[in-house]
């Protein structure tokens, strides 16, 4: 089997700049596209906030151009998931959803993560039409709209209060009747005229599928069980993310929550192993970081696989 130079697991703006890096410094890499290739941008619709376009640019537009952009300089792509790695000795063995496996001898993980989700079935429907995981990405959308965030942490603190920018009014549904927030950001929450609280409620229903958009929410008390309508324009998720490193268990060092912990700028535990975007980082979570830090695992990939060889 031929060793690949590097392989990158994830094709989100993380994976893709550093496919166009690695790709350009004539390595070429070999992109694992994973579940939803173009990751989660490719879930919004209208970006904003990426530089460069100041029109905007959709989401699936914007990761469609990085990908051939890193192909023009020859990347490859192989789709499906990275479903095993063995790190344990050099050159690396990916395998990708099961079957197919490759040899590698640096490996960039950016396999991001994933927004939670309520898993209802109109939800997903809604999806883009009203329900958002992403207040930064989708907020601007909704001026002068009754929305519902949902959650008791930090992000609903902010999503909510960020949201207030645009919305008429913003209401946290929370199952519970304390928040999980620091206390600064439930203050900032308390404070702003625009956020109401509903407590021990459970959205167990999205409204809006037959009209296209979100009309309303079924949610039940969690301490009666009684069921009531909430009419609403819009529900943001605020449930926290899953990093994807479910494959990284017990070969790369990852903190409490799951997340992948660089030791040095890109570099992880493992050496020949680098890590990018959202996969790494709770805090920022942008498209621009992401692609920031893909260059950065891309370059320090690139020295690494130089030092080897000389
Ligand atoms: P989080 O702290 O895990 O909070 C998730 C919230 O969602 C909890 O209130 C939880 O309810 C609720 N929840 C989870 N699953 C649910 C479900 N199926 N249905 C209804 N509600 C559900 O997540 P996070 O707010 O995203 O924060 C993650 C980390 O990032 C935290 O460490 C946070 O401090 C940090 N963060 C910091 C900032 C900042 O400092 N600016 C901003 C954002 C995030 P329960 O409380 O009942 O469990």
């Amino acid at each position: 089997m031929s060793v690949r130079n590097v392989m990158i697991l994830g094709s989100g703006p993380a994976g893709l700049t550093a496919a166009l890096y690695t790709a350009r410094a004539n390595l070429k890499p070999l992109v694992v596209e994973g579940y939803e290739p173009g990751g989660q941008l490719t879930l919004t619709t209208e970006v904003e906030n990426f530089p460069g376009f100041p029109d905007g640019i959709m989401g699936p537009d914007l990761m469609e151009a990085m990908r051939n952009q890193a192909a023009r300089f020859g990347a490859e792509y192989v789709s499906g998931n990275a479903s095993k790695v063995d790190l344990s000795s050099r050159p690396f063995t990916v395998t990708v959803d099961g079957g197919q496996t490759y040899q590698t001898k640096a490996i960039i993980v950016a396999t991001g993560a994933s927004a939670k989700w309520l898993g209802l079935e109109n939800e997903q429907k809604l999806v883009g039409r009203g329900v958002s995981s992403c207040a930064t990405c989708d907020g601007f959308f909704f001026r002068d709209k009754d929305l519902a965030v949902v959650g008791g942490g930090d992000s609903a603190m902010e999503e909510a209060t960020f949201l207030t920018k645009f919305a008429r009014r913003v209401t946290i549904v929370h199952r519970r009747d304390e928040l999980r927030a620091s206390k600064v950001m439930q203050d900032r929450a308390f404070q702003n005229e625009k956020i109401d609280f509903l407590w021990n409620k459970q959205v167990v229903d999205v409204h809006g599928v037959d009209e296209g958009q979100v009309t309303g929410l079924r949610l039940k008390d969690t301490v009666t069980g009684e069921e009531s309508d909430f009419a609403c324009d819009g529900l943001f998720l605020a449930i926290g993310h899953r990093p994807n490193t479910e494959i990284f268990k017990g070969q790369l060092s990852l903190d409490d929550v799951g997340y992948i912990q660089a030791i040095d700028r890109t570099h992880t535990n493992v050496p020949g192993v680098f890590v990018a975007g959202d996969v790494q980082d709770l805090l920022y979570r942008q498209a621009i970081t992401a692609a920031g830090s893909g260059c950065m695992a891309a370059m320090d990939c690139e020295k690494w696989l130089e030092a080897e060889e000389a």
